[in-house]
């Protein structure tokens, strides 16, 4: 495979712009389905991958993750910020569930029991066995380090193996909370002209979730509804999505075809466009891009859910890593971040410098 260079397009958005249509500003986690689709992707793309191990290992966490997230809609029992702290933290340009520096409630600490046990019944040998038995003997202090490590993206001290499953309970009892969230802006209703139309604000970084403040994973063009052709960001931690016009910069807000361009694997072994023009359209096609800017040297991927309707932001990124070390040899930084597979030495760089895939292997196994 080589990576197919360059292709210029004008951004759907602008499209749709022109044609007066009317872009929703976010896309929310739905408790029924949040983690079960993403399960069901990463099976179905764990089938002859050279990762299906490991991708089938996130499956069951994913698997889990949904039983967490079912059982906190049934049970509670997680704070969730009412309307005027989500007001305070408007005014202040900050998230609401700011996932580094805001109070974390301490639950997510059963939620990962929860998820610990569910997996041992699956998980019996190897490295991710072994993690897991670290993670049923860890104290909560411990367990609260990690929690800080992750959130901050520090590597410094962190349990790579076992990095995945604290992750995913973090993960679950975010998108509990921006559900509650939403769901009690529903409940609240029109109050007046001067009700928020949105749970929350945008915030002035584009480039980060406007409810918990994390990087997204990718971004994925969303088909059906108003959301037809649009980009959205998909956050690394909560799940929400924010819109952001396709050919617009996720890291610096840069935008115009002579600092974006759009790479992709091009799964013919084909040659370079400039070689063999069909290559080209290949790219045009292809399911994930990674859409690449000059004026800072970051990329982030644009999954293709109009092209791919099973397409799911974690699963995909997972499953296509090979785009990530074909573009890294290019240069360019990776925006996005994905907690199920981290980069970086755990003995001293910080996950900013140490994100991008390297040479440590992912822990999996199953
Ligand atoms: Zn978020
Ligand atoms: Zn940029």
């Amino acid at each position: 495979m080589s990576v197919t260079a360059t292709v210029r397009v004008l951004p759907a958005e602008e499209i749709a712009a022109r044609a007066g249509g009317h872009t929703a500003p976010y896309r929310w986690p739905e408790r029924s389905t949040f983690f079960a689709e993403r399960a069901m992707r990463l099976r179905q793309l764990a089938h002859g991958h050279a990762m299906g191990d490991f991708l089938l290992f996130v499956a069951r966490l994913a698997e889990a993750q949904q039983a967490a997230l079912e059982r906190l809609g049934r049970d509670g029992g997680v704070a969730v910020p009412d309307a005027a702290a989500v007001d305070r933290a408007s005014l202040a340009g900050k998230p609401p569930l700011a996932a580094a520096d805001g109070p974390r409630d301490p639950a997510w600490q059963g939620v990962l029991r929860e998820i610990v046990r569910a997996l041992r019944t699956h998980v019996t040998s190897g490295p991710a066995a072994e993690a897991l038995a670290r993670l049923e003997r860890a104290d909560e202090v411990f367990l609260d380090r990690q929690a800080d490590a992750l959130l901050n993206g520090v590597m410094a001290g962190l349990d790579l193996a076992a990095a995945p499953v604290v992750a995913a309970a973090l993960q679950a009892q975010w998108t509990h909370q921006v559900i509650e969230l939403v769901r009690a802006h529903e409940a609240r209703g029109p109050a007046g002209a001067q009700a928020q139309t949105q749970p929350v604000g945008m915030l002035d970084d584009t480039g980060i979730c406007p409810c918990c403040g994390s990087r997204p994973v990718v971004s994925i063009a969303r088909s059906g509804g108003d959301a037809s052709g649009q980009r959205y960001l998909h956050c690394s931690l909560c799940g929400t999505e924010w819109h952001l016009p396709r050919g617009r910069c996720a890291h610096c807000g840069a935008s115009g075809s002579e600092k974006i361009a759009y790479l992709s694997l091009d799964r013919q072994d084909g040659a370079r466009d400039e070689e063999e023009p069909e290559a080209s359209a290949r790219a045009a096609r292809a399911t994930i891009q990674a859409e690449t800017c000059d004026a800072c040297g970051h990329y982030l991927k644009l999954v293709h859910g109009e092209r791919e309707p099973l397409a799911e932001p974690v699963a995909d990124d997972l499953a296509s890593i090979t785009l990530d070390l074909l573009v890294a040899e290019t240069g360019k930084q990776r925006h996005g971040i994905n907690l199920m597979l981290l980069f970086g030495d755990p003995d001293g760089a910080a996950a900013d410098e140490a994100v991008n895939p390297g040479a440590t292997a992912p822990p999996g196994g199953s």
